[in-house]
């Protein structure tokens, strides 16, 4: 029903031609897994047209865009900015981006503007320390999925990551229990929302996910991937994590 997806988000990492070589080393024979790769904008292009041009059965996701089409906003990209350069995907509302200023109504603008610019959304919400050890995990998640699909009408396009944010680069990741259980329940908010989509929306697990951890994530009803940030940086590392859901 869901085809499970895996996610590399590169971050601020790697050169021109690390991400040349990681396109040429990609192994295309697992095609039950959509694979995703989120670089630098710089890459993105080059990325996509070797990939294109040697086959692979790749796609290509930005790490974050504007909401407008166009217009005087300095160092900004816009959705069919990121269509011409062969994206399909865009990470939005990023735990560091948050952190960074990024606001719930901003981040709403970004998933209508990708939806309108045929660019899924990878929406990423999560909890802090602070908030978890309050137990307002839910409450957070729920306010945070309400303000970004407002008025969204094809929600079953947007694609959902749980990241809680003490998970994120700490080498900790949430227990693949706990992580289920956000899971189920942000199914059961998308469920209030928009029946007819939860049961097709994607959810993805990010957070210090590894090779050696990624099969506890894709044997869980509701994880239909991963969102991966430095076990990705290796080709070698993704492609295991790939497999875990293969
Ligand atoms: P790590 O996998 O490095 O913990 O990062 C997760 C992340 O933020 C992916 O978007």
């Amino acid at each position: 029903l869901r085809k499970p997806l895996a996610v590399a988000n590169w971050k601020m990492n790697l050169s021109l031609d690390d991400a040349l070589h990681y396109v040429r080393e990609f192994d295309a024979s697992r095609r039950t897994v959509e694979a995703v790769v989120c670089p630098s904008l710089p890459f993105l292009f080059p990325m996509h047209q070797l990939s294109t041009s040697m086959n692979k059965p790749l796609s290509f996701g930005a790490q974050n865009m504007h909401w407008n089409e166009a217009g005087a906003h300095t160092g900004e990209v816009s959705a069919s900015m990121l269509r011409q350069v062969g994206c399909s995907y865009v990470i939005i509302g990023h735990s560091e981006r948050r952190t960074a200023g990024e606001t719930d109504e901003q981040i709403h603008r970004k998933v209508a503007s990708a939806l309108a610019g045929d660019l899924t959304p990878i929406l990423c919400v999560g909890e802090s320390a602070v908030e978890r050890v309050s137990r307002r995990t839910t409450q957070v998640i729920r306010r945070q999925l309400t303000a970004a699909l407002e008025g969204v009408k094809d929600i079953a396009r947007v694609v959902i990551a749980y990241e809680p944010v003490w998970a994120i680069g700490t080498g900790e990741p949430a227990t693949a229990a706990y992580a289920q259980t956000v899971h189920s329940d942000i199914r059961g908010i998308i469920r209030r929302i928009s029946p007819e989509s939860a049961e097709k929306v994607r959810l993805l697990y990010g957070g210090s996910v590894k090779a050696k951890n990624a099969s506890e994530y894709s044997a869980q009803p509701d994880i239909d991937g991963v969102l991966v940030g430095s076990a990705s940086l290796s080709i070698a590392e993704f492609q295991a994590i790939i497999q875990s859901f293969g």
